[in-house]
């Protein structure tokens, strides 16, 4: 095991949380990174080193990466449809933050190097039905990503390339899948469609509001990945001879009616569906070929959404009672 720590930036928000949070589990030696004040981070532990940065600078990232050999991005200013629909300019500023932690992990001789990209890169007219067959890493090009946060997260991902092929820095590109789970955001407006889903169903249960509002018509498709998966799908990247772009995604496509199913079921309720065809709806269809990642990591994001969604709604049903008291739960160990 490496003596140096290994940096987590985002380690904040939802994803770099779970991943400091396993790290550490695994014994290794954690740098955490956030711009948030640290007692807004969703999961902070004393075992790591924390601190706040904005990774949008160069000298923050050079003081960041310092010392380190491997280099997690995954902090970007990000959300569900409602957000990067409306704040385009802010999704394409994350090109700062990758843009200086590959110049800095240059400049500190930093050896491998993680970017969380998206499939909001793949091309837009690939998912216009819903019986979407699965995007498979070749669909990204001839590019026409989702404006805003989809060119950002292409242009990264070419710009990992380039620090590969130019400078030897091993870097290792996931392209994530919708990703849910305890621990994600569920409300503000940077919610995805799970937690937003559980969210609604828990409020309607208990205002006892027998209506749940839906974006679009219900029909558009998805796949969604519960968080361990995607956890364990770094790991297994950031270890591989893998260098292109690799999805890591759930197949298991699912209508936003079948995922309210699925919701109303563990809540125990139905309610009457009104669906707002004005509201930012995204791509009508999209799930993940996994083709590539089990040819090449032998392996496939595998939790049922079912069992995936059981858990979180517990999580934010848990928060929800707690967030009457005006407090937010954050995991400090
Ligand atoms: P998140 O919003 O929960 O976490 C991102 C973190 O980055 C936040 O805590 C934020 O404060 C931090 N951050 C933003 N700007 C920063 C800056 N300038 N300096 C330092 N920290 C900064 O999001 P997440 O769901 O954990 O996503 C992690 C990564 O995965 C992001 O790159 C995101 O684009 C990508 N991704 C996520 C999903 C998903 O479904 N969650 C899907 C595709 C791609």
């Amino acid at each position: 095991m490496s003596k140096h720590p290994i940096l987590v930036a985002g380690a904040g928000g939802f994803i770099g949380g779970e991943l400091v949070k396993t790290l550490l589990a695994q014994g290794c030696s954690v740098r955490a990174v956030d711009k948030k004040p640290q007692w807004q981070w969703y999961q902070r532990f004393e075992q790591a080193e924390n601190l706040t940065f904005n990774l949008e600078e160069k000298d923050s990232c050079i003081e960041a990466v310092n010392g380190c050999d491997v280099v997690y991005n995954l902090a970007a200013d990000m959300g569900g449809m409602g957000f990067i629909e409306l704040n385009k300019g802010l999704c394409m500023l994350s090109v700062l933050i990758n843009t200086h932690l590959l110049l800095a992990s240059r400049q500190c001789g930093a050896r491998r190097y993680f970017y969380a990209s998206s499939a909001c890169v793949y091309a837009s007219h690939k998912q216009k039905e819903t019986n979407n067959p699965g995007l498979k890493e070749e669909d990204a090009y001839p590019a026409d990503p989702e404006d805003g946060y989809g060119w950002e997260k292409l242009f990264s991902e070419r710009m990992c390339r380039h620090f590969r092929e130019d400078f030897g820095l091993e870097t290792r590109i996931a392209r994530f899948h919708n990703v849910y789970g305890p621990y994600g955001t569920f409300d503000g407006g940077r919610e995805k469609a799970p937690a937003a889903i559980c969210r609604k169903v828990i409020q309607a249960k208990k205002s006892g509001a027998n209506e749940i509002e839906i974006w679009g018509d219900g029909q558009q498709t998805r796949s969604f990945m519960f968080i361990d998966d995607c956890i364990k799908g770094i790991l297994l990247l950031m270890d591989s001879d893998v260098v292109e772009p690799i999805n890591l995604g759930s197949s298991e496509m699912v209508t936003i009616n079948q995922l309210v199913d699925i919701v109303e079921e563990i809540a125990g309720v139905k309610l009457e569906r009104r669906y707002n065809l004005n509201a930012p709806k995204g791509v009508r269809g999209r799930s993940s070929d996994n083709t590539l990642i089990r040819q090449r990591l032998g392996w496939e994001p595998s939790v049922p959404l079912r069992e995936g969604i059981a858990q979180t709604y517990a999580w934010i049903e848990a928060q929800m009672s707690l967030s009457n008291s005006n407090e937010r739960v954050v995991n400090r160990f």
